[in-house]
């Protein structure tokens, strides 16, 4: 007995001490390295984006288009016909990046890499495929190996809220999160760990190599030219195209996952890729996690109203409590970014919805009409 509880003990011990070691290691990151003033980007500079046929990614390479950078790479391993948006005069590759000699290809060059790619989609997606969510990992670990070994100057890494503490999150009248709340670590399964253990990576390529690494937990995005049907929607998306099927199919039923309770904060694409360029440019943010998020907490009930407002519908609501769910509620704390950033995401909910909805509506006509599009 004895020597079992000494165990214990022992264990015990580890684990505060580990538990200290990370803490200090989050509190001490900008201390550990002077950051050297590198060169304001040049708009003929190489310019990385990866995951770049998915939602964020390729908003993202749009971003940089418009801001006049002549030189961009856009990646993806889905074909170019499966890609949601194609910028002209952008070199797209169709490339794995879960291997490492496509990375090595991908990151030749760069000045700069933004790296969104993962295998990921909403609730239904991340809870049933954690293997495919955890194999991102591999993805990572190459990117900012190859970038690093490419000499390039800045590192982004797509991280998520689903990193956070879990435990935290069981309660719809949820506090909302700060990036402290990520440790001690109860991450979601799968998807969520596999984001923490990559910002741990990203970390150390700063504290040990020196390269400058950017990380942003992105709390749910939503907008035009992304994921609306097929499984890996997300709720803004998948309520929008229920609401255009039953006016469509003059149904007058809608099916909620969930008891409609849960409460998400929901941020524009605008925002989020604005806030990409402003984290990723801020040498007080190398190697230190940020929330970029909305911090309008809505529930999925009042979620639906604000789209059945836009639609100008009512329709009878239906719960199914055996569907994906996700924890009971999150929000992004946003008082780190306001500080560092004097910004935050600011599209309201109503605005951000009101255009996704009519993108969507458009995308669904188009389909009726026998049209290719892209879901
Ligand atoms: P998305 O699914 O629309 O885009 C991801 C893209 O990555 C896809 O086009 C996919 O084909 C590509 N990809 C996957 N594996 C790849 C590989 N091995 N090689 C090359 N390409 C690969 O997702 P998104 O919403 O645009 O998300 C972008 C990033 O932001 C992801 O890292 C995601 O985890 C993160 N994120 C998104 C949200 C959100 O609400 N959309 C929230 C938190 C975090």
């Amino acid at each position: 007995m004895k020597s079992v509880s000494r165990i214990r003990l022992f264990r015990l011990t580890v684990e505060r001490h580990l538990f200290k070691q990370i803490v200090l290691l989050e509190n001490d990151m900008e201390t550990k390295r002077l950051v050297e003033k590198d060169a304001k980007l040049n708009r003929n500079d190489l310019i990385v984006i990866t995951g770049a046929g998915g939602f964020i990614a390729g908003n993202l390479v749009k971003y940089f288009t418009e801001k006049g950078f002549t030189r961009i790479r856009a990646v993806d391993k889905k074909p170019l016909y499966e890609w949601y948006l194609r910028t002209p005069g952008v070199e797209s590759l169709c490339l794995d990046v879960s291997e490492e000699a496509h990375c090595r290809r991908v990151c030749e060059g760069a000045v700069e890499v933004y790296n969104l790619a993962a295998d990921m989609g909403g609730m239904g997606f991340i809870e049933r495929f954690r293997v495919a969510c955890l194999r991102s990992i591999l993805i990572n670990t190459h990117m900012v190996e190859t970038a690093y070994r490419a000499g390039a100057r800045r590192y982004f890494f797509s991280s998520s809220a689903c990193a956070y503490n879990t435990l935290l999150q069981q309660d719809p009248n949820v506090r909302a999160l700060k990036e402290s709340d990520a440790y001690p670590a109860m991450a979601e399964r799968g998807y969520g760990w596999e984001k923490l253990v990559s910002e741990m990576f990203c970390q150390e390529y700063w504290f040990e190599r020196g390269l400058k690494t950017a990380m942003a937990r992105f709390h749910n995005v939503y907008g035009p030219h992304g994921t609306w049907d097929g499984g890996r929607e997300k709720a803004p998306a998948a309520l929008c195209r229920k609401v255009i099927e039953a006016i469509h199919t003059g149904k007058s039923d809608i099916t909620l996952w969930g008891d409609g309770h849960q409460t998400r904060s929901f941020m524009y694409i605008n925002d989020c890729v604005k806030g990409i360029d402003l984290i990723m440019h801020a040498d007080a943010l190398i190697a230190t996690p940020i929330n970029l998020g909305s911090s309008e907490l809505v529930s999925i009930n009042d979620l639906l109203s604000k789209v059945e407002k836009i639609a100008g519908v009512k329709l009878t609501r239906h719960y199914d409590l055996n569907a994906p769910r996700g924890v009971a509620g999150r929000n992004s704390d946003n008082t780190f970014i306001k500080k560092m950033l004097k910004w935050e995401p600011n599209t309201s909910l109503d605005k951000g919805l009101a255009a996704t909805y009519k993108w969507i509506n458009i995308q669904y006509e188009a389909r009726q009409q026998g049209k290719r599009v892209v879901e």
